[in-house]
C-alpha cells in the first residue's frame, strides 16, 4: 500500500473531497489518523493509502482536486444567495450542496 496524501489540517477540504472521490471511483482505500493528533513528540498526519494497483488512478485524483481546489473561488449558493467559503461544498444555511465538487475525471 501507499499513502497518496497527507494533511496536518483535520479540516482540509482536499482530504474530505479526496475520499468521496475515490470512493466514486471504486478506489479502496484506507485513512490513517482520520484527525491530527499530537504526542509528546510526534505529530500523527490524517493520511490516505490505496493499493499499490490503484496508485496510478488515485494520484490523478489528487491531482485534479489539488488543482481544482487552487482555482475555487467563494462561491454563491443557488437556493439562498449567500455566499460560502471555498473550503466547504455544502451551504450552512440551507444545505445546498455546490455542484463543483463533483468531479467527471
Ligand atoms: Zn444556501
Amino acid at each position: 500500500m501507499q499513502c497518496i496524501y497527507r494533511t496536518n489540517n483535520s479540516y482540509d477540504a482536499i482530504f474530505t473531497i479526496l475520499q468521496g472521490e475515490l470512493e466514486n471511483k471504486g478506489i479502496k482505500f484506507f485513512v490513517k489518523n482520520e484527525y491530527v493528533s499530537v504526542t509528546m513528540d510526534y505529530i500523527c498526519c490524517p493520511e490516505i493509502w490505496v493499493e499499490n494497483n490503484d496508485l496510478k488512478q488515485a494520484i490523478l485524483c489528487v491531482e485534479y482536486i489539488q488543482n481544482i481546489n487552487i482555482n475555487m473561488q467563494p462561491w454563491i449558493c443557488n437556493s439562498c444567495g449567500i455566499e460560502i467559503e471555498k473550503q466547504f461544498k455544502v451551504c450552512w444555511k440551507c444545505g445546498e450542496s455546490n455542484e463543483k465538487f463533483y468531479i467527471n475525471l
